[in-house]
């Protein structure tokens, strides 16, 4: 048994965190939890955004199955995924995009993993105002986070098969900042002949995307542009409920949806647990608990291919509650076979 860390969240987070741990346990993973509420919701109540036994938990068991948090816009606390990031050092943000060819989506055959430097960029948060009409933000380029995350991209790359790497950069007017991250993603290209590397200016990313997406196979960009793309990436397999990813740092995990608290659908009970449960599967799999995770994945292809189930996210009209079902029976029918 492992015993890891749940934030249960903002918006959204609390109705699919709950459905997300009652398929666990249908799925038979071998997890023990202690679980926090945390967020804009806790604020309110006790004046703290995560709670101090929920960061001693997560500093113990190094693992985290975080759901979204609210962000205020313009004013107010920073990001606490942000924060989370930082203060574990979560250098790593790896977001798997594979569309599932029973989804009714524009193209069928995607399978994008985008590697997010996770701890700088512009996401440092520092901004300063000079005077009353000008305001500027720093953007952080550093060596060693660069380096670190482009090794990373390769590194998967080749243990998992991949053909190619593709550097996102704007280094044409960044010459400085995305010029450093360009120059260190070619000579560490040099390390892997066998990978094919390549480099593409944000902007012509963004329409290859949408109209060749089958030429990418790995990723890797600076933090703001890895935000854009993988929601970008997130719209070419069907939507935001269904993009899972990792946070990875050199001792600790954070598994989280890419997606945030959903504030229009949420208490209606309509929102897809998807990209969460995914997300848990890519914890389950780091866990050394393959089989389960394949379990999962099996259940939720037969639900989408079944389409009776699915959330109105999907096109369908079906509640979080009779999706989570739906899985559970696919689950339960899979094991009275084995
Ligand atoms: P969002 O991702 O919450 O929602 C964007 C759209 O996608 C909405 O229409 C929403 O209904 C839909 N959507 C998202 N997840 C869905 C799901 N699981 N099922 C069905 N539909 C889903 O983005 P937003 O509205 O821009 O942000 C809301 C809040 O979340 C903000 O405060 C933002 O800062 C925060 N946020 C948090 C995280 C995180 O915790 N990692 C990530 C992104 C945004």
């Amino acid at each position: 048994m492992q015993t890891i860390t749940v934030f249960r969240g903002d918006g959204i987070g609390p109705e699919i965190t709950d459905a997300i741990l009652e398929i666990l346990d249908a799925a038979g993973a071998q997890l023990n939890y202690e679980i926090f509420d945390v967020g804009e919701a806790v604020y309110q109540k006790n004046g703290e955004f995560i709670p101090q036994n929920g960061l001693d938990s997560f500093d113990k068991t190094k693992v985290l199955l975080k759901s979204p948090i609210t962000t205020p816009i313009g004013k107010g606390f920073r990001s606490l995924n942000v924060t989370l990031r930082n203060k574990y050092d979560l250098w790593a943000n790896i977001r798997p995009a594979k569309s599932n060819p029973c989804l009714d989506t524009l193209f069928k055959d995607i399978n994008i993993v985008t590697f997010r430097e996770n701890t700088e960029d512009l996401y440092v948060g520092k901004e300063e105002v000079i005077d009353d009409n000008t305001v500027i933000a720093y953007k952080i380029i550093t060596k060693k986070a660069s380096k670190r995350i482009i090794k990373a991209a390769f590194e998967y790359a080749i243990t998992h098969n991949r053909k190619k790497v593709t550097c996102v950069h704007k280094a044409n007017i960044l010459k400085k900042t995305d010029g450093l991250f360009l120059s260190i993603f070619e000579e560490i290209a040099k390390d892997y002949p066998q990978i094919e590397a390549n480099a593409l200016i944000v902007d012509n990313t963004c329409m290859q995307l949408v109209m060749h997406p089958q030429q990418f196979d790995v990723m890797v960009m600076p933090n703001l542009y890895g935000d854009i793309i993988s929601d970008l990436t997130s719209g070419l397999i069907g939507g935001l409920g269904l993009l899972p990813s990792c946070n990875k740092g050199d001792t600790h995990a954070m598994y989280e949806a890419v997606h945030g608290s959903a504030p229009d659908i949420a208490g209606k009970g309509i929102a897809n647990p998807t990209a969460l449960l995914l997300s848990s599967c890519m914890m389950l799999e780091d866990l050394g608990q393959q089989k389960t995770a394949i379990a999962i994945r099996k259940a939720v292809d037969k639900v989408f291919a079944d389409k009776t189930c699915l959330t109105p996210d999907l096109g369908g009209n079906a509640s979080t509650k009779r999706f989570v079902q739906s899985i559970i029976d696919h689950l339960k029918k899979d094991e009275g076979k084995n």
